[in-house]
């Protein structure tokens, strides 16, 4: 019985909030019930008192103890005076926060046992999931600086593109995405080559246009990295990230002070710092952005531009690493025939990309993490990356449906930009509610690797006999 009250004071809290709301939705949201049905608040707080009527009745016929009836009152006096005191837009985000303790109220006040730990995780998660809602929804207190500035590109600044794979140009639609990481406006096309089924971006940026889109905002790229209490997580959590690229890496090759490493697009250079760190190779690193100024690059050969511009002389690589790389890439088979001529005799070559066959693309479609325009230019299913790699004289040591990458920001980006539809992700609004889930879907993401979620690895070699 104690529960079917506590669904009945959620439905009165909830219209509760609704009506307090009611001036600021005129604005912002014309469309809910409560703002189209104009005139007095009379009927609703008939209703309200209705409601109340019998949840007293109840409380005081199945006894549920004084506690359970004082923690009502004084649940409604609070919220009453929450409403009483906060009106206007102002107010609204700071009573937005304190009134969300309402929902993990509803959840502990029919508990036999409110006390108990599985109660108080009970509540933990219902308030995690809805403060989760609330953050991502809410207005932003300024207009995001990138969105601000930058005004959405027009078509001179686009070309159209022929299949990477096939050179086909016959197309078929396949998505029109927006730039849901930063909210820089502007439309991109993704296409499917009629011929090879090739997914791709075209047309695409020119490529004197893209840098744009790769600047501090940009994850890879940030420099940011205070989050205040949650920054040791924060850094725990990035450096993971390069500790399993190296977990993935030493299972393929075993390399020592002699070798010689190489990361395409190494972005902030950490990965190589960590590979010099744990096995003394000598380490090489490209990127078309220049953030070598970081004192762990002091010991990286570090080369601006594009990979396959680059002049390596004789030298030749036990190690080249493409971690989210090629997907960027705007001439992929170039790129894989150049690693290829890198490779030393017994060298490995390791790729990893989002997977476009995955579950979280058949989830999220148009919102989906992996499209990340405009920066992606091709996207690899499993078959389209495999043959890719054949076509360029190399042989597939081992493919991995899982990589270095965690699933789970996919999973959860998705999630976000279908809610904020393209108005852009504001990382230090994200940050908490990104570690909570993730806590919250630990018992799933232990089985990452066996579920498809995002990510795929391929770990090839040059093939003994490169076919015409
Ligand atoms: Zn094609």
């Amino acid at each position: 019985m104690s529960r079917e009250w506590s669904l009945r004071c959620s439905s009165q809290f909830r219209l509760w909030d609704d009506l307090a709301d009611r001036p600021y939705d005129r604005v912002h949201h014309a469309e809910r019930v409560l703002v189209r049905h104009a005139g007095t608040d009379t009927p609703f707080l008939a209703l309200l008192v209705a409601l109340s009527l019998p949840i007293a009745g109840l409380l005081l016929a199945f006894d549920d103890g004084p506690w359970r009836v004082a923690a009502y009152g004084g649940l409604a006096l609070a919220l009453a005076t929450i409403y009483a005191v906060t009106r206007g837009d102002g107010a609204r985000a700071g009573r937005n926060r304190l009134v969300l303790l309402k929902y993990p109220a509803f959840v502990l006040l029919p508990l036999a046992h409110p006390g108990a730990p599985r109660a108080l995780v009970l509540a933990a998660v219902a308030y995690a999931a809805v403060s989760l809602y609330d953050r991502l929804t809410a207005e932003p207190k300024v207009s995001s600086p990138a969105r601000a500035k930058s005004v959405a590109p027009h078509a001179g600044m686009f070309e159209r593109v022929a299949c990477y794979a096939c050179g086909s140009g016959d197309t078929r639609p396949l998505v029109t995405a927006e730039e849901d990481l930063t909210g820089k406006p502007g439309r991109f096309t993704f296409v499917t080559c009629a011929n090879c089924g090739l997914a791709y971006q075209s047309p695409r940026l020119k490529i004197e246009h893209i840098g744009a889109y790769y600047d501090d905002e940009y994850i890879a790229h940030r420099k940011k990295s205070d989050f205040g209490p949650l920054t040791p997580l924060y850094e725990w959590t990035m450096d993971k990230h390069d500790r399993d690229k190296a977990a993935i890496v030493r299972r393929f090759v075993s390399l020592g002070p002699q070798s010689e490493v190489m990361d395409v697009g190494c972005a902030a250079g950490t990965f190589l710092a960590k590979m010099r760190n744990l096995t003394g190779a000598r380490t090489t690193g490209v990127d078309f952005k220049d953030l070598s100024a970081a004192p762990w690059m002091k010991d990286v050969d570090f080369r601006l531009g594009l990979f396959y511009e680059q002049a390596f002389g004789a030298k030749r690589f036990d190690l080249i690493t493409m971690w989210h790389f090629l997907e960027h890439d705007y001439d992929p088979p170039r790129t894989l025939a150049t690693a290829r001529e890198l490779l030393g005799a017994e060298g490995r070559l390791v790729i990893e990309v989002p997977r476009f066959d995955s579950v979280t693309w058949k989830l999220y479609r148009e919102r989906w993490p992996g499209l990340q325009a405009p920066q992606h230019t091709v996207l690899f299913d499993r078959d389209a990356l495999q043959s890719m790699v054949h076509a360029a004289g190399l042989e597939i040591v081992e493919y991995l449906p899982y990589g270095a990458f965690p699933a789970y920001f996919y999973v959860f980006a998705g999630a976000a930009f279908k809610i904020l539809k393209g108005r852009g992700l504001d990382l230090d609004r994200a940050i908490l509610p990104y570690f909570l889930g993730q806590l919250l879907l630990l018992p799933v993401l232990a089985f990452e690797r066996r579920l498809n979620l995002a990510m795929q690895t391929v770990v090839c070699r040059r093939a003994v006999v490169r076919p015409l």
